[in-house]
């Protein structure tokens, strides 16, 4: 039966429409049709006083049962849980032509008796609750439908799918998820050794099911189970959570013995027939045992789902940054496009200095994050995730606009103008978009090109970088060479691609502080770039030693905290502007 057919199935046995639409969805959540029944009922109460609409009362427990919220850390599905209310409560709205209330809805005021009485003598069937029952349903349909695909794409959360009816009961009876999670609790409870929860689930299953058939897949699952039993002892807990998820909880001394624990699993998995099996291992070792069990089981799983990721190992214990760094990268995400419309991305600028003369030669735009409830994030925070999506063409663009603008300001106040260079990430090297870009900028604002210069990192893919940092050339530009020192192919990269300037990163700097080898290594670095006609020009410089070493030896311009740290632009045009004033006295 369709969700519909049960409500109406429901509404035709006299049942409440609160009651009828919660009833339709019960088995979805594995709760039996009296439970729900008992829960919806008092939803009548504000219904009576002609208050919200039933319906929407019982979508609403129909959303929190399908998201499955019940973290009060998981900021994340909070935050996607209200979104989608509200857009429930809209599109309701939308179809019912603005009504919420049930008095409204049923043009009768239920909250007088003896109109109460007229609607009950009728049935409920007969007035305007079937079209409310039916515009919910299909509402539902449609969010938690979208909610199912949003979790099977980011295989985030999955365990919190409500899926009983999909939980294939492998080896009938021994894979018990309540007696499981009581035997765990109890252990929990009663044991003074250390215990930890291990979860794991099979790479690519999808594809072992594609290839070789859904029965060999059901034989690998049962297969797993045949070796949790032989191998685990009776204080070890396992359980198939669903699909090829499996949870084994056990007690232990050192980290080793999980290590081997788990060896001992997976080379028993792996000797099922001829077929290689990937599996990847979440850890969580017990800390506080007040924690709520599902919680400890959900720290097995971000484990496991990072060890997923993971090409250098399949084993991975969890740790507190998980629970932030999903989090980050899911705000990054949602935030981000917001961010450029509503202009919360900021140029900063740092001053460059040549050491000799004491004075500014340059400036390197940074990009800030201002935004208006976290306040000031910076680039190390989310430029590695908007690289891996991309968006970081959009945020690059965003800067180097605002450095022409820049440029353009000060030529047109007349005051002494140097060249900014900004930093074209490794993304735009994959692409022929920035050239013409650039291009475009430089012509849009009539500045002169030797005035924006481009940092190239160091350690982006050496050929992709020759290729584009040669066009980059051709179309006229100065390339910087960033980070120089921190990678390990500098050197070819150098010999091959035709920079302007070289800037020795930070760590560089640090190294070659400590020991007379490394002033050695430096020296040769100034004269390679004295041989190979090349700028150099220090960043990370914090201390007056450091700026007298890099005298000592020949190189004059530096970029770093000892001078100045980035600063809004306003600060800098002050600096710039009293420079030139100072200049011209
Ligand atoms: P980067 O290009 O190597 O930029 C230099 C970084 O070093 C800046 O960090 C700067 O604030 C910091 N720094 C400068 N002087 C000192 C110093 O004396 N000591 C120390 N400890 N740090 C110093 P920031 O602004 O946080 O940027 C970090 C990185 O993010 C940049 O490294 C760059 O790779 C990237 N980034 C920043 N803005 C942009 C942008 O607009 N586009 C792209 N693609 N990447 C950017
Ligand atoms: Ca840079
Ligand atoms: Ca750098």
């Amino acid at each position: 039966m369709t969700h519909k057919e049960k409500a109406f199935h429901l509404l035709h046995q006299q049942y409440h429409c609160s009651q009828a639409l919660f009833g339709a969805f019960a088995e979805d959540f594995g709760l039996d049709l009296k439970t729900a029944l008992k829960i919806s009922t008092c939803f009548g109460g504000g219904m009576r006083q002609g208050g919200v609409c039933g319906c929407i009362t019982a979508s609403m427990l129909v959303l929190g049962m399908g998201f499955g919220f019940y973290d009060s850390q998981d900021r994340e599905l909070e935050v996607y849980g209200n979104k989608k209310t509200d857009e429930f409560i809209e599109l309701f709205m939308e179809k019912m032509g603005g009504c919420v209330n049930c008095r409204d809805i049923l043009g009768k005021d239920i909250s007088r008796p003896e109109e109460m009485a007229a609607i009950r003598k009728e049935g409920l069937i007969l007035q305007r609750c079937p079209e409310a029952i039916n515009a919910s349903i299909e509402i539902l349909e449609t969010i938690l439908e979208e909610y199912l695909k949003k979790v099977k794409e980011s295989s985030i959360r999955l365990e919190d799918i409500p899926k009983n009816h999909e939980v294939r009961n492998i080896l009938k009876g021994k894979n018990n998820i309540p007696d499981f999670r009581r035997n765990v609790n109890e252990l929990l409870f009663a044991s003074s050794r250390n215990i930890a929860f291990i979860q794991f689930d099979i790479r690519k299953f999808k594809i072992i099911n594609d290839i070789y058939g859904e029965k060999i897949g059901d034989e690998i699952l049962d297969f797993i189970m045949v070796q949790l039993e032989e191998c685990c002892h009776k204080k070890q807990y396992f359980v198939n959570l669903r699909s090829d998820v499996f949870m084994v909880v056990t007690e232990y001394e050192e980290e080793q013995e999980l290590l081997e624990l788990i060896k001992q699993l997976n080379s028993r998995i792996n000797s099922f027939k001829d077929i290689k099996l990937q599996l990847s291992y979440g850890v969580y070792t017990v800390e506080d045992r007040e924690m709520e069990q599902r919680q400890m089981e959900d720290r097995a799983a971000m484990a496991r789902k990072t060890a997923k990721n993971n090409i250098l190992t399949n084993i991975i214990f969890y740790k507190e940054q998980f629970k932030l760094s999903l989090y980050n990268k899911k705000f990054i995400e949602e935030n981000m496009q917001a961010a450029i419309t509503d202009r919360q991305f900021m140029m900063y600028l740092q001053p460059k200095y040549s050491i000799a003369k004491n004075e500014i030669i340059g400036a390197e735009a940074l990009v800030r994050w201002s935004h208006p409830e976290r306040g000031m994030i910076y680039p190390n925070q989310f430029i590695p995730i908007i690289e891996e999506n991309g968006f970081i063409k959009k945020v690059d663009y965003y800067i180097w606009a605002e450095a022409c603008r820049f440029i353009k300001r000060c030529e047109d106040e007349g005051i002494m103008t140097c060249p900014v260079s900004v930093n074209v990430s490794r993304v735009h090297l994959q692409d022929n978009e920035c050239v013409q870009m650039l291009s475009e900028m430089i012509e849009g604002n009539g500045i002169s090109k030797g005035l924006l210069e481009l940092e190239i990192t160091e350690s982006a893919d050496d050929q992709q970088i020759s290729l584009k940092a040669l066009q980059l050339k051709e179309a006229g530009f100065t390339l910087l060479m960033d980070d120089f020192g921190s990678g390990y192919s500098s050197l070819n990269i150098l010999l091959e691609t035709p920079f302007d300037v070289i800037k020795l990163d930070k760590k560089f700097m640090e190294n070659m502080m400590v020991s007379g080898k490394g002033r050695m290594i430096l020296e040769q670095v100034v004269l390679m770039a004295d041989k190979l006609e090349l700028g150099l020009l220090a960043e990370g410089v914090e201390t007056k030693e450091q700026i007298d070493l890099l005298e000592s030896i020949g190189c004059d311009q530096v970029q770093g905290y000892y001078y100045a740290k980035p600063m809004p632009e306003e600060e800098f045009f002050a600096l710039l502007k009293k420079q030139h004033v100072m200049g011209a006295s």
